[in-house]
């Protein structure tokens, strides 16, 4: 998923001449990758960026007034939830928290506390953590560089190399979910990708990225728009795809994946647990007994509303967790820090 300043549209149907582009295979020349029907990797370049530009999603952090740290805020957000989920809860921080120095003043548990339910609230920790990193060693200010990026806690290669080139406008080769579905089947002829990233892949996104630093951004951007709205996991609609004649997939007649990829089990897992007593710790305003975490209330049988249990609570019970299950999701969510022992209760991190 992702981001990037939406570029203007280019004048005509093309893309402005790249005079930085060697005539040759070069380190990172797309002479090496052609799709099936033979249609030259500058034309695909084009046409994915011709569509970006044109159909790209609006959102927010792609104007040009987004601040490098909404980008990275909402890089962090946008890894493992959807655009919708994402965008009130991105807004909600950015007012909040305009820049590193304004979120690193808060405790840790604030950016959990105001997570709201995106999932995952470790990555509310790291982008804490990173924030007070960039206080501390970088000024208050995102670093401009991939190495830069990769140094403050928590941030990896994807979201450093993304932020690089979405932030800042750097030529880094970018590689998500969408990005390599795409590249599997437009490039590979396969209908899905390995179950994780290859060396292969990574060769491959190296050798397709355009030599222009502000081609390989649009180029980044598009195709990971294209598999997030177009080259979709399920239903690719590829009638509406600017490149469907160059696809490799399509043109092998779409053979089906070889293996089936694992769904994210969600009910009756640990992680579910964990986010719903995060959901409770959330909600308190002073720490939360372990016993009234582990122990459904006693229906007394006095009638609806005769005893009132927060709605996050009452979640938490309905999950009917084994007692072994809450137990482990407590120590889980101690030892990672996302909840703090205070007063004989839990509550999250201060
Ligand atoms: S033609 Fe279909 S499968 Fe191929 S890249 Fe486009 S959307 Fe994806």
């Amino acid at each position: 998923m992702t981001m990037i300043q939406k570029p203007p549209r280019s004048p005509g149907s093309a893309l402005p001449a790249d005079p930085a582009r060697p005539a040759g295979p070069g380190p990172h020349s797309p002479g090496r990758h052609e799709s099936h029907a033979a249609v030259p990797l500058r034309d695909v370049h084009v046409r994915i960026t011709d569509w970006f530009a044109e159909s790209a999603r609006d959102l927010p952090w792609r104007e040009p007034s987004c601040s490098p740290w909404g980008i990275l805020v909402s890089e962090v957000m946008l890894q493992q939830t959807p655009v919708v989920r994402v965008l009130p809860v991105w807004r909600d921080w950015l007012e909040r928290w305009p820049s590193p120095a304004h979120l690193a003043a808060e405790p840790a548990g604030a950016a959990v506390r105001h997570w709201g339910r995106l999932g995952y609230p470790r990555r509310a920790l790291r982008l804490h953590a990173a924030a007070t990193a960039m206080v501390a060693g970088h000024h208050g200010e995102v670093p401009r560089t991939y190495e830069g990026l990769l140094s403050l806690p928590g941030v990896g290669t994807y979201t450093a190399a993304a932020v690089a080139a979405f932030a800042f406008g750097r030529r880094e080769t970018v590689v998500d979910t969408n990005i390599r579905r795409v590249h599997a089947r437009l490039f590979g002829g396969t209908a899905l990708p390995a179950p994780a990233l290859t060396a292969a892949e990574t060769r491959r996104a190296v050798e397709l990225l355009p030599d222009d630093d502000a081609l390989s951004v649009r180029w980044n951007a598009g195709v990971m728009e294209l598999g997030a709205v177009v080259c979709t996991a399920r239903s690719p609609l590829c009638d509406a795809c600017p490149v469907l004649d160059a696809c490799a997939w399509v043109g092998a007649g779409r053979p089906a994946p070889d293996y089936v990829p694992k769904g994210q089990a969600w009910a009756g897992t640990d992680r579910q647990v964990r986010g719903a007593i995060v959901a409770v710790l959330r909600d308190a305003d002073t720490p939360v007994p372990r016993s009234v975490l582990l122990e459904a209330p006693v229906d007394l049988g006095m009638g609806a509303g005769a005893v009132l249990v927060p709605d996050a609570l009452s979640a938490l019970h309905r999950l009917r967790a084994p007692a072994e299950q809450l137990d482990r999701a407590l120590a889980g969510l101690l030892a990672d820090g996302l909840a703090e022992e205070a007063d004989g209760g839990l509550r999250l991190p201060g």
